[in-house]
């Protein structure tokens, strides 16, 4: 049965979609003109340039997606690392390699200690930023993962120490969003995998199968207090076109009903798992990809969007430039995996799924440097309560750019002196003045410069 798919009308998505294929080069030109003004556009719009095919029209997207993420986001990148819990699972996901049916890989659920040992691990790295991940549970999970956070929060290492934890868990009750609220997460993620529901319906099995479930669990953990949350999908399973134009939708739904969007979006593409049979004829090719990141950026500038290690180094290097905001590096998929890299063969048999770039954090940075962008390991916003409707009435007006940047200069000074190799410091020093340089506040930039000295002196954890 369709229909009350609320806010996802699958209906008018495919009439968008058609009537998409009717506008002309000079109609797709226009909506750039306004895409470029960096406040949005609407679905329609959004489906037109998802329609586009001219090679040289679809070069004039990027153009424009790279000018709208340049003006927002300035040359940052913020950077986190997943941390894997537990791959026990009740649900089948016929993608994901944590599914209940599938008996080739090891199952594991990391104990407290566990836990505490692997955020050392993660901290030794220079994340200050968690993303808690795990598979779904029929017994009393929420216990398990207040105390896993708590552990986190405590867990101190040297200079190291997590700041924001995020978490990407199964969709839950109100009940359950609040004892997360309480326990001070930064974003709740959760992932529609596909907004259309047949094809749902046939990804999946076990609780996770029930559509609305998942379609409304952001609304429950706004219900609960948490102003921040995360939207994505799982590219691979359905057409592209349709799941952009569904986010879309999602977002405004949110935006109506909560006074504001999303937080983050997430566009992860499906990959390969150990144990796991899965073939599709929705594949995101690289084009498409490079074209569903462009837009997603044109049409919702302030929300900020993750690429993972599933991607290359290559697509996630031209990702960046397209709109990306945020990234993981050094990651392990694999609950307990971190810092048993080449002592533990088990590791890659109890993954969720391959990744692409294996590259240390390190190396991710340094090359992040000498792509010449920022990186940040900023957590200041959801310290200083700057979230939900609070963090977008001042990231639109462009009141929070500045602040961006003085945050992120003063977490990467702090990774430079604390975890950097010879080389990413020497890369990193390159680029710091010009940075300084971009924050145009006299007095902002003055205190900067003031508290990176206190960092240098020793203090750590300053932040506007
Ligand atoms: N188990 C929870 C859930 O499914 O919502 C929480 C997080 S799950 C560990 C994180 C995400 O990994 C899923 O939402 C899904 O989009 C993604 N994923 C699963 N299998 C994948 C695969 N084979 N390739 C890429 N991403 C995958
Ligand atoms: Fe379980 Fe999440 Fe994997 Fe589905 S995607 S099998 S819910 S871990």
């Amino acid at each position: 049965m369709p229909a009350k798919n609320l806010f996802i009308d699958e209906g008018l998505i495919q009439k968008q979609l058609m009537a998409g294929l009717g506008k002309s080069p000079e109609e797709v030109l226009a909506i750039l003109a306004k895409a470029r003004e960096a406040r949005g556009i609407e679905p329609e719009e959004a489906a037109a340039l998802l329609q586009v095919a001219d090679p040289e029209l679809i070069e004039t997207i990027f153009q424009t997606a790279r000018e709208v993420k340049l003006r927002i986001y300035g040359k940052r990148l913020v950077l986190f690392a997943p941390l894997y819990l537990s791959n026990f699972c009740v649900n089948n996901c016929r993608y994901c390699g944590f599914r209940r049916d599938n008996r080739s890989i090891r199952r594991k659920r990391l104990q407290q200690e566990e836990i505490r040992e692997q955020a050392r691990e993660v901290e030794n790295l220079g994340h200050k930023r968690l993303l808690l991940e795990c598979g779904e549970s029929f017994s009393a999970d929420m216990d398990y993962i207040e105390e896993a956070i708590a552990t986190i929060y405590r867990t101190k290492n040297g200079q190291g120490e997590i700041r924001r934890v995020n978490v990407n868990i199964a969709a839950t009750t109100v009940e359950n969003y609040r004892r997360l609220k309480a326990a001070k997460i930064g974003t709740y993620q959760l992932f529609q995998e596909t907004y259309h529901r047949l094809t749902y319906e046939l990804m999946h099995d076990g609780p996770k199968k029930d559509y609305e479930r998942q379609l409304l669990a952001h609304d429950r953990a706004q219900d609960a207090g948490i102003d921040d949350v995360g939207l994505g999908v799982l590219f691979g399973l359905y057409d592209y076109k349709f799941e952009v134009l569904a986010l879309l939708y999602h977002a405004r739904h949110l935006e109506e009903k909560f006074g504001v969007g999303p937080h983050t979006i997430s566009i992860p593409r499906v990959r390969p798992a150990a144990g796991v049979d899965f073939t599709t004829p929705h594949l995101v090719l690289d084009e498409a990809f490079k074209k569903l990141i462009a837009i997603l950026r044109l049409a919702v500038p302030y929300t900020g969007m993750i690429i993972s290690t599933r991607e290359s180094v290559q697509m996630r290097t031209e990702a960046f430039s397209l709109g990306i905001s945020q990234t993981s590096a050094g990651s392990r998929t694999a609950p307990g995996a971190y810092g048993k890299d080449g002592g533990n063969p088990e590791e890659g048999e109890s993954e969720q799924f391959i990744i692409s770039d294996p590259r240390s954090p390190d190396e991710v940075i340094l090359s992040i440097c000498q792509l010449g962008y920022l990186p940040s390991f900023c957590t200041a916003c959801y310290r200083r309560g700057r979230t939900g409707k609070e963090f977008m009435d001042k990231a639109k007006p462009g009141d929070i750019q500045e602040l961006c940047s003085a945050n992120a200069l003063l977490t990467f000074r702090e990774y430079l002196l604390d975890y950097a190799a010879e080389e990413t410091r020497r890369a990193g020093e390159i680029n710091f003045s010009q940075f300084l340089k971009t924050i145009s506040n006299k007095n902002l930039r003055g205190e900067t410069e003031k508290r990176l000295l206190e960092i240098e002196a020793g203090k750590r954890d300053l932040y506007f």
